[in-house]
């Protein structure tokens, strides 16, 4: 843990003294505009990607970026994206799916995840991705990132929170999937638009 230690003390020495202005601002506000859901995979970095401040992005990392749908009881995500949306009002959801991601590869390539029973629980949250996909080829991990990314929005759409600012067009969904050796990310479509499925758009 020394790293990190050390970590700490170069941020308190270089980092905060060049933003104590922006840090004094949020000891008192926290209104964020985004809540970005990515993968907890440590290559993905939602800051450094978007190149945003502290405090504009309110984070969820999970594995394999997996949104559960919407069901009643205590839930750490579904709690984080009810308290994103209805109580900081951000107007943004992204949803980000990344290249290379351990969780889509275990499901592409059928990994026999014995040893790891709550990791192969967890990935039953991407049962649809994984009927969605037809590719069967070598693409098969980069297909189901995409489709996965698709079928999390469209999960996500069934929470009650996310559904009410919709319906109140307060809120926008959007997919992205990160391309860790290009550092590229392209954009894709909700599961209804085919077309935007097939042809992601780089951003
Ligand atoms: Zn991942």
């Amino acid at each position: 843990m020394q790293d990190l230690s050390d970590g700490v003390a170069r941020f308190r020495r270089e980092v905060f003294p060049a933003k104590a202005e922006l840090f004094a601002r949020l000891a008192g506000t926290h209104r964020p505009t985004t809540l970005f859901i990515g993968c907890s995979d440590a290559r993905v970095v939602p800051e450094l990607i978007t190149q945003s401040e502290p405090g504009e992005l309110f984070v969820v990392r999970t594995a394999g970026n997996l949104v559960p749908a919407y069901a009643p009881g205590p839930d750490g995500v579904t709690a984080s994206i009810e308290y994103a949306v209805a109580v900081l009002g951000v107007t943004g959801i992204v949803v980000c799916g990344h290249s290379a991601c351990g969780a889509m590869t275990a499901l592409a390539e059928g990994t026999d995840l014995g040893a790891a029973p709550s990791v192969a629980d967890w990935l039953r949250h991407a049962d649809a991705s994984v009927a969605r996909t037809a590719s069967t080829g070598p693409d098969r991990v980069s297909a189901l990132v995409r489709e996965n990314v698709r079928a999390q929005l469209a999960n996500l759409a069934t929470h009650p929170s996310v559904a009410r600012a919709r319906a109140a067009g307060t809120l926008t969904l959007r997919g992205w999937v990160y391309d860790i050796r290009s550092g590229g990310v392209a954009e894709v479509g909700p599961v209804t638009d085919r077309r935007a499925a097939l042809t992601p758009r780089t951003i």
